[in-house]
């Protein structure tokens, strides 16, 4: 110490000799005891900033005195006080760093001298770092600068959050400066400076404590400044403030010693997102700024803390408080697998903030469990983006007034619908359903009624659906639903059960009277696209209104017709010329008359056009079936020619096929043959395979509505009877039966004929 003693000494001298231009604050000597006693061995970090600045060195011992004097008055205790007084000598230290030029410019800063000047008090907080072993000491320097409101820039605590000593520093100090000769600035009056501070009051500072220096009486500081100086040259032991300066070699050599580690503790401390480290004793050993600026609890208060959900208030999805067991850092810890998990913390200012906490252990080289890092994303942008996709999202594919979707995402879901489940080869169904003479209950009963209704049948039907189902609004008063893993059977049934449950409601809007509704219903089949399900649902809906409505109709022969899809499977494909690129040799188990019968459904969901029927020769053109909604997918369209022959059949049991009950053994029974061949009408450009599968497409499907399969080889081909019958012509056969005479008219029914 006797070393010190002399450093000191010397010091004392040389500050004697270099005190520039500005007035003492007590008296030369005086105020060296003072930073001596006050500082210890840091004088001379006091003394350096009066070599360099002594107007800014004397601004320090002053407001180091002024805040002693003022937390005396209010009952500070002895150790806060300290660390206050000596944070305020040094709050400028970072001064020794500002070129002289800029110190002593009388004009106004320019920006980047301003950013210097700014950088100055980064600087102080660097410069104690290296020596200061008392965290409280920088705590309060390196918030001095801050703005209460915390809007100043690089600050991310405010308020109350901010360390009482630099509130009370901010306020002094600005005082101080206020009312005090600057080369660039001349004093204001007392009562100028406290309406300064009055003005700012609440944005820069601490409105309370504003209101608590004006009572405290700054008029009368240099007296008060006095009476601190005083009792540290009465009570203050140099030896003792020693205990705040130590060597400090992670804080001064860090960024020399180990780089790499300096850059990570510079990148956690400027990340946005809050970072923190828990031990396997779950003490949180980090806690970076991003921490501080998400929860408003500073690094220094949790530093050596236990971890615990409660600390941030942590709750789940649906605000449940999350306690221990549920706590993913716990979690974390017990099971070695990392966790992401939105839940919500209590943030700064009691605000509730929505996060993703990514938790992650940390696992040593020996595989031991050494603790974890925490990552706190505030998500509330997301969140806000994710409502507002979902509101989009919601307003595009759902109708407003049902809730249930609309036609566009229908049209969407059926066409990956049917692609899945022919691919899966699994049944499903599509249900149309109009309600009967809805006009008539807007006429009478007016267009809320009529809304009533709509939204009435939109809820049966979602009462219906089962996971994987889908209803949508059609338009106006008609809906559709597609009915996953579900054949006609089980779908005509349950449309049935719906058109009951409607039937039965009494409507209060419509004077208690009820209303009914029309249902078509088909099941996919092999070779179907959407649009083909699609038609022949709603030729299922014409006939149910065309038969009496209040009644279910299903079309189709479905998905399991016997031997349509191994017949669609064996197709062969011939290289026939130019031209025929299929050929097949098809048989019905009916007569003629009714394959006309399921011809008609063919064409007619399918859109094609007869081109000519000449004896038992019809010819029409047909449009490929669309799978997909490929823009650049050009439709080839094909000529198919079907020639039909029917067939008596003697003796046999009975045919195969959805008629066979029609059918008993021994007794006479007529079946029809149809030879195929489908021929692209244009098929320059496009590959071989490509036409072939098109056209195969087209002969499947026609071998479903014609529940036709491949004729298959008889053992005793010569000894069969088969007889050529006659029949009508195809011509007559083929004419449209007139409007209003519709051949169903039975509730449900099973079959095309
Ligand atoms: P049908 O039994 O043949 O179906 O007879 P209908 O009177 O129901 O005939 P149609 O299906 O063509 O009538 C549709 C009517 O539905 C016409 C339109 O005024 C009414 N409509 C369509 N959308 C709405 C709606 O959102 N609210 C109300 N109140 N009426 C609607
Ligand atoms: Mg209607
Ligand atoms: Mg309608």
């Amino acid at each position: 110490m006797s070393e010190l003693g002399k450093l000191l000494g010397e010091l004392e001298t040389a500050a004697d000799t270099d005190t520039g231009d500005a007035p003492p604050v007590i008296d030369r000597a005086i105020d060296n005891q003072l930073v001596q006693v006050r500082l210890g061995i840091a004088a001379s970090l006091f003394v350096s900033l009066r070599c360099k600045d002594a107007a800014a060195a004397a601004h320090g011992l002053r407001v180091a005195l002024s805040c002693s004097a003022w937390a005396s008055k209010m009952g500070f205790s002895r150790e806060q006080r300290d660390t206050i007084e000596v944070a305020a000598l040094l709050h400028d230290i970072g001064v020794i760093g500002v070129p002289d030029r800029i110190l002593t410019k009388p004009g106004a800063l320019d920006s980047d001298e301003a950013d210097t000047v700014d950088r100055s008090r980064q600087m102080s907080l660097e410069i104690l770092r290296a020596s200061c072993v008392e965290p409280v000491i920088l705590d309060i320097v390196g918030n001095v600068p801050a703005w209460y409101d915390g809007s100043r820039k690089g600050f991310s605590l405010r308020g109350d959050q901010l360390p009482l000593g630099a509130r009370i520093i901010a306020v002094v100090e600005a005082f101080d400066s206020l009312t005090t000769d600057r080369v660039y600035r001349s004093a204001v009056s007392y009562e100028r400076a406290m309406s300064e501070l009055f003005r700012c009051a609440g944005t820069q500072f601490d409105p309370k404590l504003v209101e608590q220096f004006s009572q405290f009486g700054p008029a009368d500081l240099p007296g008060v400044r006095m009476e601190a100086a005083r009792e540290w040259l009465a009570a203050l032991d140099p030896e003792s403030v020693n205990s705040y300066w130590k060597f400090n070699a992670s804080r001064t050599s860090a960024a020399s010693r180990n780089p790499a580690e300096f850059f990570r503790a510079r990148l956690l401390d400027n990340m946005n997102d809050a970072v923190i480290f828990v031990d396997a004793g779950l003490q949180i050993i980090m806690w970076n700024r991003g921490a501080e600026r998400l929860t408003g609890i500073s690094g220094q208060s949790v530093a050596q803390r236990r971890w615990s959900a409660s600390l941030l208030d942590l709750r789940d999805e649906k605000n449940r408080t999350v306690d221990r067991e549920e706590c993913p850092v716990t979690c974390v810890m017990a099971s070695g697998t990392q966790s992401l998990r939105r839940l919500s913390v209590r943030g700064r200012g009691g605000k509730d903030v929505r996060v993703d906490m990514h938790t992650i252990p940390v696992v040593g080289d020996d595989g031991k469990i050494l603790g974890a890092t925490v990552l706190l994303h505030d998500a509330s942008q997301e969140i806000t983006l994710e409502q507002r996709c979902q509101s989009l999202y919601e307003k595009a594919t759902k109708d407003p007034m049902t809730e249930v979707a609309n036609r566009a995402e229908f049209d969407r879901v059926h066409e990956t619908f049917v692609a899945t489940h022919l691919q899966q080869q699994l049944p499903c169904s599509l249900v149309i359903c109009d309600l009967d003479r809805f006009k008539l209950v807007n006429d009478t009963y007016g267009h809320q009624a009529g809304d009533d209704v709509i939204k009435s049948l939109a809820s049966l039907l979602k009462g219906s659906c089962r996971s994987g189902d889908m209803v949508a609004r059609y338009g106006g008063e008609e809906f559709v639903m597609l009915y996953a893993d579900c054949d006609n059977l089980a779908a005509t049934r349950r449309a049935d059960e719906v058109r009951e449950a409607l039937s039965q409601i009494e409507q209060s809007r419509m004077e208690d009277r009820c209303i009914t509704a029309s249902f078509g219903v088909t099941e996919i089949q092999p070779g179907d696209s959407s649009e083909t399900m699609l038609r022949r649902a709603d030729r299922a809906l014409l006939m149910a209104k065309a038969t009496g409505r209040n009644r279910v109709v299903q079309l189709g022969s479905g998905s399991c017709v016997q031997g349509s899809s191994s017949s669609a499977a064996s197709l062969r494909a011939r290289k026939t010329g130019p031209k025929s690129v299929v050929q097949q040799c098809l048989v019905t188990p009916v007569p003629m008359r009714i394959a006309v019968e399921k011809l008609r459904g063919f064409v007619a969901d399918h859109q094609a056009r007869i081109v000519g029927v000449e004896g038992n020769v019809v010819r029409m053109d047909i449009r490929q079936i669309r799978r997909t909604r490929r823009r650049n997918d050009r439709p080839v369209i094909f000529r198919l020619e079907l020639r039909f022959e029917e067939e008596l059949i003697q003796g046999e049991g009975p045919l195969p096929g959805p008629l066979e009950s029609e059918h008993s053994a021994g007794q006479c029974a007529s079946r029809t043959k149809i030879h195929v061949s489908v021929t692209p009408k244009k098929s320059r450009n496009r590959r071989h395979s490509d036409i072939l599968g098109k056209a195969r497409d087209v002969l499947t499907s026609f071998c479903s509505y014609l529940v036709a399969s491949e004729e298959a080889p008889r053992q005793d081909d010569d000894e069969q009877e088969d007889h050529q019958v006659f029949m009508p012509s195809l011509e007559t056969m083929l004419k449209p039966p007139p409007k209003n005479s519709p051949k169903e008219n039975v509730e449900t029914q099973n079959r095309e004929d």
